[in-house]
């Protein structure tokens, strides 16, 4: 027994591996066992293990500066140059950019800046923040009220309501829509909630809807088609920001280079980012705002002063030059359509289970994807415990792959963004073994 209290973990479980080294789409455990990484680390793994680069990268920059922060403006030229080179990457119109370590933190951060510029615009009232069921946003206090998933708001007594979140539908067909429902038909009702919501609290106390384009740790849902469209237009009617959680999704993980850009989303406001920013090899994420947002905040700050928000390792150096190296292997490299015609692959072959008694749902786009496991095929019906989903996990695991159970009853498949059609291949075979052993 260790002295380690492990994250997102059920303390009962017995279930320890410990994974001693990586190279490129491979972990190794400390007996030398050899694991297939299908889920990227958590991912965000896109470079793979051991990429010398980023290494050598890293170890340049502690070597020259391994340390200085940015409170007060000081800065240093690898953040800067991150800042540019993202800014112009990002679909957020003259993009602005707070540097933090993780996915929640940035989430955090932009529901700060959110009232910092409602505030400098004289709208204090508008602070609400539309999220929706089943979404992932992170697990900090205030992520965690965005997160739409009930364990992570049990036992912290912390309700849904907290920090003025308001929800609404998840966009999943398969699981929300009425019997005989068509996916238009369930398009239009819940974009409609969307809107009946809006009315009801009114639109001039909500600040943003934010959404990750295509979930991850909620079982990889893909909204059908026309439903971005649908709740852009209300957002935009209503004057509501929409903010876009690519914490999973950017970088090449849906095909292109964002998921906004795979769904059709057009123009972004807010933009959070993490993960595979630096192909996990450092912490960092990114709060993306408007340009002109920032601007309304300069004045703000010209008023209140200070603006009182900053982490010691906001544009940490390390971080930013392994982040900035990250960028240019994945532009020099082409890793984005490297990415996209191997996800193809992996969609379709993904889709070679869709006979298989044990499976209900295939979902994904690019190089995410899930399989959900029903009880009953024709119905849909569910296991009525979550069981299935940790079972078919271990099986993989039994096997040499490492991949994650979501949502219960889906298993996620996410590997690095450089892997092989015939390590894809290995995943297919792999899944298939566990996938027997599961029925
Ligand atoms: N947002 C999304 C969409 C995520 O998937 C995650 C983590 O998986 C987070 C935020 C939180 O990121 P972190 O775990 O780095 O805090």
């Amino acid at each position: 027994m260790s002295k380690i209290i492990y994250p997102t973990t059920n303390f009962k479980a017995t279930n320890t591996l410990t994974i001693e080294r990586g190279e490129g789409a491979y972990v190794y455990d400390s007996n030398g066992n050899q694991y297939l990484e299908a889920l990227a680390g958590l991912w965000c793994t896109s470079l793979g293990y051991n990429n010398r680069e980023l290494v050598e990268t890293a170890s340049e920059q502690m070597s020259k500066l391994s340390f200085s922060h940015m409170f007060g403006g000081k800065t240093h030229q690898v953040g800067i140059d991150l800042a540019e080179k993202l800014s112009a990457m990002v679909p957020v119109e003259n993009a602005k950019i707070f540097f933090g370590n993780s996915g929640s933190d940035a989430n955090d951060t932009h529901i700060k800046m959110l009232r910092y510029y409602f505030n400098a615009i004289g709208k204090p009232e508008k602070f609400k923040i539309i999220s929706r069921e089943r979404s992932y946003h992170g697990v900090t206090i205030a992520a965690a009220s965005l997160t739409g998933l009930p364990p992570n708001h049990t036992h912290f007594d912390l309700p849904f309501e907290a920090l003025g979140v308001l929800r609404t539908d998840a966009p999943h067909y398969y699981r929300g829509a009425l019997p005989g429902e068509t996916e238009t038909q369930f398009v239009d009702r819940i974009t409609n909630n969307l809107e009946q919501l809006i009315l009801k609290e009114g639109a001039n106390t909500i600040a943003a809807f934010i959404a990750e384009p295509i979930t991850g740790a909620s079982g990889v849902i893909v909204p059908p088609a026309g439903y971005y469209e649908k709740v852009q237009a209300i957002l935009n009617k209503h004057d509501i920001l929409f903010w876009a959680d690519e914490v999973i999704t950017g970088f090449g993980r849906t095909g292109n280079d964002f998921g906004c850009t795979t769904m059709n989303i057009q123009k972004p406001d807010m933009m959070t980012l993490a993960k595979q920013l630096s192909s996990a090899y450092m912490p960092i994420s990114a709060s993306v705002i408007r340009g002109d947002m920032y601007e309304a905040m300069i004045e703000q700050s010209a008023n209140v002063g200070v603006f009182g928000h900053g982490y010691t390792y906001s544009g940490h150096p390390v971080a930013c030059a392994v982040a900035l190296k990250t960028l240019e292997i994945y532009e020099r490299d082409n890793i984005f359509g490297h990415a996209a015609e191997v996800g193809d692959y992996m969609q379709k072959r993904l889709r070679e289970f869709a006979d298989h008694p044990l499976v209900g749902e295939i979902r994904g786009k690019g190089m995410i994807g899930a399989i959900e496991m029903v009880a009953n095929k024709q119905t849909g019906q569910a296991f009525n415990n979550g069981a299935v989903g940790a079972f078919a996990q271990q099986a993989c695991q039994t096997h040499g792959m490492i991949t994650r159970s979501v949502a219960g009853s889906s298993l996620a498949f996410c590997p690095p963004l450089i892997v092989t059609e015939a390590q894809i291949d290995e995943m297919i075979e792999k899944f298939g073994k566990a996938l027997g052993d599961t029925l």
